[in-house]
């Protein structure tokens, strides 16, 4: 299959229309069996309930090209699975874990030659999303859906290495506890959009949330779970209901307990013992881990022992690890990896 005339190593983190998008819709109380499509555009009511109600979700994960030369996405089953649990609490019916799957490996298939080549740092972002889509104007969940999954090439988020970043503790709050952090809800990020451009304007790269009830503890960014490495070079990640549960977060766990052999805490996280760490990250899908070099609290530094110029040791051993994972230099876990072509 011949790939695409793009420059892959410059691409940024942007949307790019590529050929084919899966499509179905729910009415009746069923998912039709769905299509892909070459139609990039949707026609709703000007009254459906996503518009008025923010009633939707969504996913994040990449397909890239392995050592090998085979086109592999990285444990679906997870998107599919906090998928339906954000559907779930957001009263919309949840498509089935297995057509999840399945959609993501039909739309990066017709999209193959859009996936960039090994090396490239590049990869596809794949964005599977819902939302209500009949018209609602009393407050009430949809009776009419719409399931679409597009695909999108992606540059290296690091261009030129990994460069730790500086950023700020919020005075916002991003999710209530009872509310609707732990999953992937739009309405999360509509909220979080003034401060994230007030950070910028500030010129930090993140917002660290805490607690909303107590704000004495570390929550997430607006994007991205955070981790921490203590002064025994062991792992320490926060514990909260109002997190959303990454994907990326999760595998580095397994990846520091069973191919590092380093003890790993999830508990609470106080932002008092903040200074006591030596290296933090954060991480998500796009970056894999970011590492954060000093964290600025109303005026107060905390400088971390790894700096500014690089990753800390611990962290930069968990990217190399979980990357290695990823493309198939370093063996996987059974099921982590799917085999799309
Ligand atoms: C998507 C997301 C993450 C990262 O999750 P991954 O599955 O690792 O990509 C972290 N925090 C929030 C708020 C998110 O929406």
């Amino acid at each position: 299959m011949e790939k695409k005339n793009i420059d892959w190593a410059a691409l940024g983190f942007g949307y790019i229309k590529t050929d084919k998008r899966f499509v179905s819709n729910f009415k009746n109380g069923a998912w039709d069996e769905g299509v892909l499509t070459e139609d990039d555009k949707v026609v709703i009511s000007e009254c459906a309930g996503v518009l008025q109600y923010a009633q939707t979700c969504f996913e994040g994960l990449k397909a890239y090209t392995t050592e090998d030369g085979h086109i592999v996405c990285f444990r679906p089953d997870l998107n599919a699975k906090r998928m339906h649990d954000s559907a779930e609490r957001l009263e919309m019916p949840p498509f089935p874990e297995d057509r999840f799957i399945q959609a993501v490996v039909d739309v990066v298939k017709a999209n193959a030659a859009y996936v960039p080549p090994y090396g490239s740092g590049a990869t596809l972002y794949i964005r599977p999303y819902m939302f209500g889509s009949n018209p609602v104007i009393g407050v009430k969940p949809a009776d009419e859906y719409q399931f679409r999954i597009f695909v999108t090439p992606v540059g290296p988020y690091f261009k030129g290495g990994a460069k730790p970043i500086t950023v700020k503790i919020s005075d916002f709050d991003r999710a209530a506890p009872h509310g609707t952090g732990h999953i992937k809800a739009g309405l999360n990020y509509a909220m979080s959009l003034h401060a994230i451009v007030t950070a910028h304007n500030e010129g930090y790269a993140e917002n660290i949330y805490l607690d909303p009830g107590t704000r004495t503890k570390i929550e997430e960014t607006g994007g991205a779970n955070i981790i921490f490495v203590d002064a025994d070079g062991n792992l320490v990640v926060p514990k909260s209901g109002s997190i959303l549960p990454s994907i990326t977060r999760r595998s580095l766990v397994y990846v520091a307990e069973k191919y590092l052999g380093l003890k790993v805490d999830e508990r609470e996280v106080l932002l008092s013992e903040v200074p006591n760490f030596k290296e933090c990250g954060l991480c998500g899908t796009a970056a894999v881990i970011s590492p954060v070099g000093k964290i600025v609290d109303h005026g107060k530094e905390i400088c971390f022992e790894s700096g500014m110029e690089k990753m800390g040791p611990v962290i930069q051993k968990l990217y190399d690890t979980l990357t290695g994972i990823q493309m198939g230099r370093i063996e996987a876990p059974e099921g982590w990896i799917k085999v799309i072509e």
